[in-house]
């Protein structure tokens, strides 16, 4: 008996759908209709419901369409707090432009409008050499991929939780040398226990391990220490050692224009390295995490050739996240 007949009880209603599917053209109409009509659309000013407790599916209408917020706006300046976005918000001020000379800011927030005022690139070289130099060598840049099922196939896992099922380890030595580690599981089997077994095989402990946006490789291999009790206290080493590549960006150490206020590695590497950007414009299958998770959850489906071309793609793409994060490090080496 599959898990799914297990947990659920199967009902006809064939005859209900039928008469449900003849409505939709009717209904369909009726909501474009509504929809259409911006006379008399609700005008509830937007705030800090927007986007707690989750970012709501209208924003790029209310934000963009109906109020013209701009893409970087006081609603994007680091920590500023939803208070004070109201308070400026509630003045007219969206533009940070328009943000006056004497509103009260930390110095981080006074720095980043000034900046962006003067469209200047602020870099702090004595913090960023701080943090470089907590980085020993050979360091190790990780980056998983995860995917997540609703029902989980596997025993130990909760609904949506991140199951890693890729890795990408770049290994970067002094004199400059780079290897290359991977590791892509077989579709249709728990892929966690292989991926940890090989992640400890490839990071020896006492190593320094780099992520960018550490807290989520981090949480990944908290999860796996949990499960699999052999590895637990080599994945907790693992997992102890990692730093956080992100940290120059997200303490404003380095801070361009283009970044529009953001430290995502998304805004962050077409500023410093641009190549690196296009680089995944010329991938081919998969782009971005989305794509790379979707393409392993329906991987079994797929056909012999068809799958062996999804794996490259998905091996492609995690390498290149990797070597970003090199060409990122070595960026702020030179700074
Ligand atoms: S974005 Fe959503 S929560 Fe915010 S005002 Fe629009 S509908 Fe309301």
């Amino acid at each position: 008996m599959s898990h799914f007949s297990r947990l659920c009880k199967s009902n006809h209603v064939t005859d209900e759908v039928d008469q449900l599917q003849e409505q939709i053209p009717q209904r369909l109409s009726e909501w474009e209709a509504y929809l259409l009509d911006t006379q008399n659309e609700p005008d509830i000013d937007i705030g800090s419901h927007c986007k707690k407790p989750y970012e709501c599916d209208a924003k790029a209408y209310c934000w963009k369409v109906q109020r013209n917020i701009p893409d970087y706006s006081i609603f994007n300046i680091f920590n500023l707090g939803s208070k004070k976005q109201v308070a400026l918000y509630e003045q007219g001020i969206v533009n940070i432009n328009d943000i006056p000379e004497d509103f009260e800011m930390t110095d981080k927030q006074s720095q980043a409008v000034v900046n962006h005022k003067a469209q200047t690139i602020h870099i702090d070289k004595e913090a960023i050499a701080s943090f470089v130099n907590t980085l020993t060598y050979p360091i190790y840049h990780l980056d998983f991929e995860t995917f997540q099922q609703a029902i989980p196939e596997w025993k130990g896992i909760s609904p949506f939780q991140q199951i890693p099922f890729q890795y990408s380890l770049h290994i970067e030595h002094e004199d400059g040398r780079l290897e290359h580690c991977e590791f892509l599981a077989v579709d249709g089997a728990d892929p966690r226990e292989l991926l940890a077994q090989k992640l400890c095989e490839d990071i020896p402990r006492d190593v320094t391990v780099l992520a960018y946006n550490m807290s989520f490789e981090k949480g990944v291999i908290k999860k796996l220490a949990l499960e699999y009790e052999a590895l637990s206290s080599h994945l907790l080493d693992i997992h102890d050692n990692i730093k956080d590549l992100m940290t120059p960006f997200q303490q404003k150490h380095y801070v361009t224009p283009s970044m529009n206020g953001s430290y995502s590695i998304k805004y962050v590497l077409p500023a410093l390295v641009p190549e690196m950007a296009e680089a995944y414009q010329e991938l081919d299958g998969v782009q971005n995490g989305s794509e790379a998770m979707s393409a392993f959850a329906h991987m079994s489906k797929l056909a012999n050739v068809e799958k062996e071309k999804m794996r490259k793609a998905l091996l492609a793409y995690c390498k290149l996240d990797t070597l970003a994060m090199v060409r990122v490090l070595e960026k702020l080496r030179r700074v």
